[in-house]
């Protein structure tokens, strides 16, 4: 069990202030949250020991490098110290940018995330991976600064809107094809079937990811197995410019591609695949997806992180719980993604 891991039970408040033992703290929030958790966040901000905040409008093309300097300048600005504590309250973009403001502001101060999504609470909060996106590729900015704690609070899934529900489903499939111990009929149930099993199981998910990135804390080995439907998923998000595509959809897409290529080199069996992309082609978010074809993508594939050499290195299925990795040449690639694309683009 991932023992920084508190499931609240009480204010959110006096769960801080337990954390940040005498500590003062500075708040960086999800502005989408003063409204829809008011009270919540105005016990915190008007705490004694809350030294200010920076609250943003974030989307995923906000997070950028200027977004992180103006978190740190606002810190400055509040007298913010290395003995103080970042809370950063927010879905998966705050917490990155949050995240790498922590890691770089005064050459690093310890930080507390409460995820107010379910791609924050199964996957972004966790881990330490912090950074931000920019024009060459996705994540190709930041730094391994994990945070001292992390909260989980319910009440902020209550008020997440279906398609973010759906955003976050992607990581959870993901963990389905990584480890058989999760079952893909539980994650590709019907929504508000899966919204209560998930909101039994997120910290499950959480400890899974937890236990996985500790066995690999610089992301040399296993943990890129995390990575699983992400390579055509981040060239899919840095392709239409981070606007007009969430994370988990762009995800889901990456795994169905990542299926298709798994069955032709790793021999995973067609019925894996066929199943997925069945449920997945019922999505209404997925007909809206234009596909696009591989020289749109590929500047983007050979800017991903896991690429060297000038190979691209996506994560394969042999079959669910048996992930591998497999370094393609691009012409190679682009022979694979082409079968794909001829038969899915409409
Ligand atoms: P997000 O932070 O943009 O949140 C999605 C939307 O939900 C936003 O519009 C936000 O305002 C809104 N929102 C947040 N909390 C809410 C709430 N409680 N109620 C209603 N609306 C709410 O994005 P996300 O989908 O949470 O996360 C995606 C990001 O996470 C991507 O940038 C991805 O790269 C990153 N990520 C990072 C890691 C990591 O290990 N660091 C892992 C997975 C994903």
């Amino acid at each position: 069990m991932y023992e920084n891991l508190h499931v609240l039970n009480g204010s959110l408040l006096n769960k801080i202030c337990d954390l940040t033992e005498d500590g003062r703290f500075f708040v960086v929030y999800d502005a989408a949250l003063s409204r829809l958790h008011a009270s919540k966040l105005k016990a915190l901000l008007s705490a004694e020991r809350c030294l200010g905040s920076f609250s943003q409008v974030v989307s995923e093309g906000d997070k950028t490098l200027l977004s992180v300097e103006a978190i740190c300048r606002q810190m400055m600005r509040y007298s913010v110290n290395r003995d103080d504590y970042v809370i950063a309250i927010g879905g998966g973009v705050l917490t990155d940018m949050a995240g790498f403001a922590s890691a770089i502001y005064k050459r690093g101060i310890a930080w507390l995330t409460v995820p107010t999504t379910l791609i924050g609470m199964v996957d972004a909060a966790i881990g330490g991976k912090t950074g931000v996106n920019t024009t060459w590729s996705k994540n190709s900015l930041g730094s391994f600064h994990a945070p001292q704690a992390v909260v989980f609070d319910d009440a902020f899934l209550m008020t997440l809107p279906d398609e973010e529900w759906q955003n976050g489903r992607a990581e959870c499939l993901k963990y389905c094809f990584l480890d058989a111990r999760f079952k893909l009929a539980d994650n590709m149930a019907e929504l508000s079937a899966f919204k209560r099993y998930c909101v039994a199981h997120s910290a499950q998910f959480a400890n899974y990811k937890q236990a996985v990135a500790l066995s690999d804390l610089r992301d040399l080995g296993r943990r890129q197995f995390l990575n699983f439907g992400h390579t055509f998923g981040h060239a899919y998000e840095s392709a239409y410019s981070y606007r007009g595509l969430r994370h988990g959809e762009a995800v889901m897409l990456g795994m169905e591609i990542a299926l298709h290529i798994s069955e032709r080199i790793c021999d995973l069996d067609a019925a894996v695949s066929r199943e997925y992309c069945a449920w997945l082609r019922a999505q209404e978010h997925y007909q809206k997806i234009k596909k696009l074809p591989f020289d749109q993508l590929v500047k983007f594939l050979i800017g991903d992180k896991k690429a060297h050499g000038g190979a691209v290195v996506m994560v394969l299925l042999e079959a669910i719980g048996k992930p591998r990795l497999e370094a393609f040449g691009v012409d190679r690639l682009a022979a694979l993604y082409d079968q794909y694309y001829e038969s899915n683009h409409y």
